[in-house]
């Protein structure tokens, strides 16, 4: 891996790393759409952006059921940024609404949520011929491959992954440049995702019960009143069945290895594989 000491890489050092520019015309000044999540690399992935184009638009997609601090964060990385931040929502405030709406929760293939909140706010958003800047990191080099083979007609750029810094060395850039990063984070979540996200496992959902009891209860009774599930048992004679989150044993699943991944582009992928987006 990079041999990071803390610092941002230079802009003509990230330049020359560059992975792959789609090789289109370049992008009109203000066409630079840089997707931020409240989460560290899409945070550097917007400084390194502004370097490269001053003009860019810093975008983020606002859910209302992410933690409170997003906020205090959002705010800071924009003065730390020099630029404003453009918050767009889409016709649902949050995962719930969607559920209720769709009636659907997600499929093995991906979370309808992740299709109404995010992909069809940024495609409302966005204009043909636009550059998207997206938070993908170093570790996440064969998930770029994926989404760019997916999207032929999408030009994109993953600065953070292109100057090689993983989501740790994100964290640490943002904290040296006197950002507490976000709380769902300190509390040991690996992503600043909606607080009960429905991609998360079994050790996640036990450990949000812990930490946020009302969102637990509410996707609890969201599931009763749709008759869909987050879980599936994992094994036993009920393998595969919908385990619904009010029967979920305290004790199941592991913290560590059940959270749920960023939430964006990726599981996109996967629902336009098989037609549900
Ligand atoms: S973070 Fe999780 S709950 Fe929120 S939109 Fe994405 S998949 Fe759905």
């Amino acid at each position: 891996m990079n041999t990071f000491t803390g610092d941002l890489p230079d802009t003509k050092t990230y330049s020359e790393r560059r992975w792959f520019f789609m090789g289109l015309t370049e992008p009109a000044a203000d066409g630079v759409l840089c997707w931020f999540s409240c989460g560290a690399p899409s945070t550097v992935a917007a400084k390194l952006t502004l370097q490269e184009y001053p003009d860019a638009k810093i975008v983020r997609i606002v859910i209302d059921t992410e933690h409170p601090d997003s906020e205090r964060y959002a705010t800071e990385v924009s003065a730390w940024l020099g630029k404003e931040i453009v918050n767009i929502r889409g016709k649902y405030a949050n995962q719930y609404e969607a559920i209720n709406s769709t009636g659907f929760i997600k499929s093995a293939f991906g979370a309808k949520c992740t299709d109404e909140l995010k992909k069809k706010v940024r495609a409302a958003y966005q204009r043909t011929g636009d550059l998207h800047i997206f938070g993908f990191d170093a570790e996440e080099g064969d998930r770029v491959e994926d989404f760019r083979e997916n999207h032929p007609d999408l030009m994109f750029r993953a600065p953070v992954a292109e100057a090689g810094l993983t989501k740790s060395d994100c964290k640490l850039i943002v904290e040296r440049a006197g950002i507490q990063i976000p709380a769902m984070y300190r509390l040991g979540y690996a992503n600043n995702n909606c607080i009960g996200c429905v991609k998360g496992g079994m050790g996640y959902w036990n450990r949000i019960r812990i930490d946020f009891p009302g969102e637990f209860a509410r996707m609890a009774a969201t599931e009763r009143r749709i008759g869909a599930t987050v879980l599936r048992h994992r094994s036993g004679p009920n393998k595969g069945e919908r385990l619904y989150l009010d029967e979920l044993h305290p004790e199941a699943g592991r913290f560590e290895t059940d959270q749920p991944g960023e939430c964006g582009a990726l599981c996109q992928v996967a629902l336009e594989r098989v037609g549900l987006a």
